[in-house]
């Protein structure tokens, strides 16, 4: 069996960092890894243009050596919401400025992307917590800059969303109907079961948290149509906020083993549909 980490993000500053991820994730069948950007805080930069241009370098870094370390590596950065609603709520930065950040960000990174240096927009989108209406809103132009430059460079983008089942994917389908981005270029990610649901019956291609309790509900009640990824922060002060890359892979192994699903299934989560979403070849 071979497995895939469809997001989740190091901190070779302040955490493991790649090197030691990837060794881990490939002694344990590991093959593939999608790599996404953190906010410049986390690796103790500042949270200024600048802050974010050093951030992404750290990430193309890390992209570098996990594939040395012999892994298929996708490597993606944005803007994450958290990000944006602090910027504004916390650190009181104006509006127009923040937005103006956040813009310039993303056009940095569309230049990397056209120079063949990333290979897509993320994260983008809306906080999953509650915010202040004006935290909730920057975002949500923000998301569309983001879908608006994805569809141009015709490149994939991840989308952090508020999980409201229903109502997230048909606010969703609503914006791609005005920024035509073709629809399998948009991963949503890191989805609770009842937006997994919802995205799975509007077609949308998303990713669900390998921790035990959602992975084994989702291999019960969904067809083999996401992929797992851990969300891993790779923060020692907030140890497995999401879950560890070797836990998605222990997780989906257990439930292999008590015949809950078979390889079959695994397998798609963790292949076919990376095959299909980046375009990568098959291991
Ligand atoms: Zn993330």
């Amino acid at each position: 069996m071979l497995f895939a980490d469809a997001h989740l993000h190091s901190n070779p500053i302040k955490g493991l960092g790649i090197k030691n991820i990837a060794k881990k994730f490939k002694s344990l069948n590991g093959w593939f890894i999608t790599l996404v950007s953190l906010p410049p805080i986390h690796y103790g930069l500042n949270h200024d243009f600048d802050g974010y241009v050093k951030s992404v370098e750290i990430l193309l870094r890390e992209c570098k050596l996990a594939k040395e370390e012999g892994l298929k590596v996708k490597c993606l950065a944005g803007v994450h919401p958290a990000d944006l609603e602090r910027l504004i709520n916390t650190q009181s930065l104006k509006y127009e400025d923040a937005l103006n950040l956040a813009y310039k960000v993303l056009e940095h990174i569309s230049t990397l992307i056209k120079n063949g240096l990333l290979d897509g927009i993320g994260e983008v989108g809306r906080p999953h917590y509650k915010t202040s209406p004006e935290g909730f809103l920057i975002n949500e132009i923000v998301l569309r800059y983001g879908l608006k430059l994805a569809k141009d460079l015709d490149t994939v983008v991840h989308l952090h969303l508020e999980q409201c089942g229903l109502l997230t994917i048909k606010d969703l389908n609503e914006v791609l109907n005005y920024i035509p981005i073709k629809k399998h270029s948009v991963l949503l990610h890191h989805l609770d079961i009842k937006t997994g649901i919802e995205a799975y019956n509007s077609g949308f291609t998303f990713t669900l948290c390998g921790k035990s309790k959602v992975i084994n509900e989702g291999v019960r009640k969904l067809t083999p149509t996401y992929m797992v990824e851990s969300d891993f922060i790779d923060d020692p002060k907030r140890p497995g906020v999401a879950s560890f890359p070797w836990e998605i892979i222990k997780n989906q192994l257990a439930l292999i083993n008590e015949g809950v699903v078979d390889e079959e299934y695994i397998a798609k989560l963790n292949i076919d549909n990376v095959v299909k979403f980046y375009g990568v070849n098959p291991p």
